[in-house]
């Protein structure tokens, strides 16, 4: 029952909250070892937010992680430090997470710093083995992040996550800012190290067709709230909810005799400082009914671990 509610303020001398932006409004999924978790949907649907409250970088304002049997939040300062080890992250921009003035063995060393890993002979070993791991030339150590490309700095931010052997890796993004044709090279390259070294993935995306070829399960999750969950398979051949069946029509077929009917999402996501009443994605939504304005769907499992939250699925609806 993960939430996050950031306050918004009013007033110069007295502050007082006049209302909360509700990025995260009660998640609940299980995610399993050695899998790709997808967490998918627009942008300001709460998914980097997500993200960022299983690592602990946010506090929630709600609810628990649990890792491992353990509740995150109850770790106090230097256990959360040691636990810091097993949970990284993939930034969204290679460009602006990665520190212009450091180059790229400080970059790459900093976690083994931050948690006292080895000698200072045996960073330096580390940061060559990791330059090679990620598809990357040893001579580059000494140069900084300005020389080097778009798909060449998200290695040098996989290398940096992958430095201290973690157990859960979140991707936030990681392709989203680079070329159509560095994308598939970048995602290859997670695939191979999961497959080499068993990591468990989060992986946020805001479309579909990015998440499609790395995935085991998908949530999408629309307003704060996930609206359906499900395996790859399953969400790709059986969709349940009209915004996840939105979502894969407009992915480009690339068979040009497919007849697939496009549906189009009109408008934006609403605002998460006062979601549409009852079912949030109603604005939105061609089903629709009047019952949708009033009632909240509930996010039920129609069998296999097939998650959906629509009313019209609801029985006696
Ligand atoms: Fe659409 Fe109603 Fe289902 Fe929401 S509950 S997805 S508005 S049909
Ligand atoms: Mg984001």
């Amino acid at each position: 029952n993960l939430k996050k509610h950031f306050p918004i303020k009013k007033g110069i001398i007295f502050e007082k909250n006049v209302g909360a932006v509700k990025a995260v409004d009660g998640l609940s999924f299980t995610v399993n070892k050695g899998e790709t978790f997808g967490l998918v949907g627009e942008s300001g649907c709460g998914k980097s937010t997500t993200g960022r409250l299983l690592l602990q970088l946010l506090k929630p304002t709600e609810g628990q992680v649990i890792f491992e049997g353990k509740d995150l939040s109850k770790l106090n300062p230097e256990e959360m430090r040691k636990m810091r080890q097993e949970l990284q992250m993939i930034f969204q921009d290679p460009y602006a997470s990665l520190n212009p003035r450091k180059n790229v063995e400080q970059i790459i060393m900093e976690p083994l710093v931050i948690h006292n890993i080895g000698t200072m002979e045996e960073k330096k070993k580390r940061v060559k083995e990791l330059l090679d791991i990620v598809g990357l030339d040893a001579s580059f150590a000494g140069r900084y992040p300005h020389e080097f490309s778009g798909g060449q700095r998200q290695r040098i931010g996989i290398a940096r996550a992958l430095a201290v052997k973690p157990k859960i890796i979140v991707c936030d993004e990681p392709v989203s800012a680079l070329d159509v044709s560095i994308q598939a090279q970048i995602i290859n390259l997670l695939e191979e190290l999961q497959e080499e070294f068993g990591f468990t993935y989060i992986f946020i995306a805001h479309d579909l067709s990015v998440v499609k070829h790395i995935s085991d399960r998908i949530a999408v999750m629309y307003l704060g709230k996930i609206v359906e969950l499900a395996s790859y398979a399953e969400l790709f051949s059986n969709p349940k909810h009209p915004y996840t069946k939105a979502l894969l029509s407009s992915i480009p077929v690339p068979n040009p005799r497919h007849k697939g009917e496009k549906i189009v999402l009109e408008g934006d996501v609403p605002s998460p400082i006062n979601p549409p009443s009852g079912c949030h994605f109603h604005t939105r939504c061609r089903q629709a009914k009047d019952i949708c304005k009033q009632k909240s769907p509930k996010l039920i499992d129609y069998g296999n671990g097939h998650y959906a939250s629509c009313l019209l699925l609801e029985e006696g609806n």
